[in-house]
């Protein structure tokens, strides 16, 4: 089984993780830094697979010499040890620090030691159901996003893009660019959310630049963003070919009499992010609900969570963009460093300290903007796929709730499956505790993916 050891073990080569490890070996650490992905970049700087040839990989990108400069940073540094295809299922204390288990993609283990651990492990999007969305065609909206920044396809040729939050335009502008048409851009939120938070908007002048960039890239397309609607429902047989779009009220509830069919050959749709902490929570570490509904970490102004020992950056802490997750990852570097013995951060850790909190301010008034509101599930029908790995449907959950007894998600998973399949919840997760009437609940599980039982059975008998 190979072993490493090093100073800092980062999960995760995302925005996050990428700037933290170039940013901790400068300041003299040794770094090991694991990655489920096959580059770095995680999910916002993908490279097209290197067989497509393409010539431009940046003209998908915002902001892609941000992520250029670190990664030619991360190939000459001598003090990082870099596993890509490398999942981590567990982190364990150990006497001095930590051990890391994981798995490579050809299921070979790997156990790191370290004496801090850094989380930059990112999010995936936010699922709400709908009749319809299991039709082939219905995509994510960041999964087609990134479809075509790594496979340079498009989900199809006449795509409506819905759901909720800013990355509904960017994909959107990606799209139409790429040849694709849009029909129709679905917000189920109103943007006049934002109005509430003018002062930070107006701290933040490049963010409310780039949103005027991807309004004016969808208008040269032809496409007006059609706020406080949905997709309630996608048609089809064999995949999507239409889909009907209503009006919503304040909390989300249909309007009835304002449904209309819109003709498309396929759907992306997503209503935000959710922080991906199974590591984090099976270590202990506190969590917070952030402004848009979600389960953050709650993470101290140096990026420590509540676990000593164990930090974090980017969207571990809450939803924020790739920008707030360079800041991050940099300034839980300086913070690392500095406990471990090394030189304090000074006035770039200030400066750093600056940056994320403006950042982090944006970021909660977007969160803030595009919460779901508790009416969305007067959308489902009785026979919708909520659970689409076990076919739980709606009318099950509901008997589980509303007759059965069950007043949690787990109580309902135990009842009637809905969680157990192969996404181990976090596809109807956020629909199921809608369904229950509570908020969301941290994520608790001992192993973040799936393992061989031979892993286990090779653990000494004191794992750590
Ligand atoms: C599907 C999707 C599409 C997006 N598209 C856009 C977009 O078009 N525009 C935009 O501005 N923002 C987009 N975002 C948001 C943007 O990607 C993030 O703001 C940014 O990437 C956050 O950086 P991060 O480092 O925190 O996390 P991420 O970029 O998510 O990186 C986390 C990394 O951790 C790895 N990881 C997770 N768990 C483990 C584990 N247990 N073991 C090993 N590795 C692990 C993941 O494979 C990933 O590489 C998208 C997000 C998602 C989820």
């Amino acid at each position: 089984m190979p072993n490493s050891a090093a100073d800092l073990a980062i999960v995760g080569a995302g925005p996050a993780g990428l700037a933290a490890a170039v940013t901790a070996a400068d300041l003299g650490l040794s770094v090991v830094l694991l990655d489920a992905g096959r580059r770095p970049g995680g999910q916002y700087y993908r490279s097209p697979a290197p067989g497509l040839g393409a010539e431009r990989p940046q003209a998908l990108h915002h902001d892609w010499q941000a992520f250029a400069s670190r990664e030619a940073r991360l190939r000459k540094a001598d003090r990082v040890e870099y596993h890509p295809e490398t999942h981590v299922w567990t982190v364990l204390p150990n006497n001095e620090g930590w051990t890391l288990h994981a798995r490579t993609n050809t299921e070979q283990p790997t156990t790191v030691h370290a004496r801090a651990v850094l989380l930059a492990t990112g999010a995936y999007e936010r699922q709400l159901p709908f009749p319809g969305w299991t039709l082939p065609g219905v995509v994510g909206a960041g999964g087609a996003q990134a479809m075509l920044k790594s496979g340079l396809v498009l989900p199809g040729r006449r795509v409506v893009v819905a759901g909720s939050g800013p990355l509904l335009l960017a994909v959107a502008a990606t799209l139409a660019a790429a040849g694709a048409r849009v029909p129709a851009v679905v917000e189920a939120a109103a943007y006049t959310g934002y109005a509430r938070s003018t002062g930070t908007l107006l701290r933040n002048p490049a963010k409310l630049f780039e949103g005027a960039r991807y309004g004016a890239a969808l208008a040269r397309h032809h496409v007006r963003p059609l706020t406080r609607h949905a997709v309630v429902e996608a048609h089809g047989t064999d995949r999507v070919e239409a889909v009907t779009v209503a009006r919503l009220d304040r909390d989300w509830r249909p309007v009835p009499g304002t449904a209309r069919r819109i003709p498309c050959d396929a759907l992306a749709v997503g209503h935000g992010l959710v922080p991906e902490l199974s590591l984090a929570t099976s270590l202990g570490c506190a969590t917070r609900t952030a402004p848009d509904g979600t389960v953050a970490l709650e993470v101290s102004r140096d990026q420590r969570t509540s676990v000593p020992g164990i930090w974090s950056a980017g969207e571990t802490g809450g939803i924020g963009g790739a920008q707030l997750a360079l800041a991050e990852g940099e300034l839980a570097a300086h913070a690392i460093a500095s406990s471990l013995g090394g030189p304090t951060g000074g006035e770039a850790a200030n400066r750093l300290r600056r940056t994320r909190t403006r950042l982090r301010a944006f970021a909660d008034a977007m969160a803030a903007a595009h919460r779901p509101g508790a009416g969305w599930t007067a959308w489902l029908r009785e026979d919708t796929d909520v659970c689409r790995c076990e076919e739980v449907r709606t009318a099950e959950i509901r008997e589980a709730t509303d007759e059965l007894g069950a007043r949690d998600a787990r109580t309902v998973k135990l009842l009637t499956r809905a969680g157990m399949g192969w996404c181990q919840g976090r596809m109807c997760g956020p629909a199921v505790a809608a369904l229950c009437g509570t908020g969301p609940t941290p994520d608790r599980r001992p192993l973040a993916c799936p393992v061989p039982l031979r892993h286990l059975a090779e653990l000494p008998s004191d794992p750590a």
